[in-house]
């Protein structure tokens, strides 16, 4: 098996380094060399996604049709191999690689359309609510309840171990819609504006002395939505625009 690349891709890889030299501000290098977190500051992250999305190679992953690159795999790992060797940091994956394929499986053209622009322009920053006290691992545990009312969910419980959520003007969250089926059962997908009245956020201090991840209390937020169900997906999905 040949694992050379081919002359395109030594082409494109020449493009890469070009590009990096040219736009990776020192300050992020640095920045990226000095966080001692799983993700770097929010600023840092957000200002090399902007210049990354203003070349258009903000997201590889994603379709072409909604901002991704359409790269072979080749050109991905180039990219990838020679982003790591510049020092840039790895975006962070919340949004751009958590919630926005889930929106693109399963959301209506609608939220498609209102969601994806702004994970990919950071304007929405996201933060990600699936932990809680009692359910980690075992996920199919979680509580946190969401009761319709109207067009709208009542969410009540916590979330734990939520990264970023000081941070995060919204959450994507697993719920627990219907009670009394299997624990696997009755769980929907809700996105919650972390600006709604009701929600608060109490920092956890690591033993580090760093803050970065949080536990989030719901009491009685208002989520606006409609049942939405996808046949044989195994996957109840609420559409649920952020905010009230
Ligand atoms: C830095 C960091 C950031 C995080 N950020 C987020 C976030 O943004 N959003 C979010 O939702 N969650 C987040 N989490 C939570 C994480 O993804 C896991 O869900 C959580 O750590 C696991 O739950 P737990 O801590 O309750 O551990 P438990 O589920 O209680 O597991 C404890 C130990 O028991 C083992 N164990 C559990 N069940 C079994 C079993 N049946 N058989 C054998 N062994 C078992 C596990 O492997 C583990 O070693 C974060 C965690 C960390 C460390």
């Amino acid at each position: 098996m040949n694992l050379d690349f081919s002359p395109d891709e030594l082409r494109f890889q020449q493009e890469v380094r070009q590009f990096l030299a040219d736009s990776l501000p020192p300050h992020i290098v640095a920045a990226t060399a000095n966080n001692g977190s799983v993700f770097v500051e929010k600023d840092i992250a957000l200002e090399w996604q902007a210049i990354l999305a203003e070349k258009g190679w903000a997201v590889p992953q994603w379709p072409q049709e909604y901002g991704g690159t359409g790269w072979t795999p080749a050109q991905k790992y180039i990219f990838s191999k020679e982003c790591y060797h510049a020092g840039a940091p790895m975006l962070i994956p919340l949004g751009l690689l958590m919630l926005a394929p889930v929106i693109m499986a399963f959301g209506s053209e609608q939220q498609k359309a209102e969601y994806l622009p702004k994970i990919l322009s950071g304007e929405h920053y996201w933060c990600q609510g699936y932990s809680e006290p009692g359910a980690g691992s075992d996920l199919a545990s979680l509580k946190l309840r969401a009761q319709r009312d109207g067009d709208h969910y009542i969410v009540n419980g916590s979330k734990i171990w939520t990264t970023h959520a000081h941070l995060a003007d919204h959450i994507f969250c697993l719920v627990r819609t219907n009670v009394g089926s299997k624990p696997q059962e009755g769980i929907s997908f809700l996105l919650i504006d972390m600006a709604s009245p009701g929600v608060h956020v109490e920092p956890i201090i690591t033993m580090a002395g760093d803050h970065e991840v949080n536990q989030v209390f719901f009491t009685d937020v208002r989520a606006r939505g409609q049942p939405h169900r996808r046949g044989g997906q195994g996957l109840e999905l609420r559409q649920v625009p952020a905010g009230i």
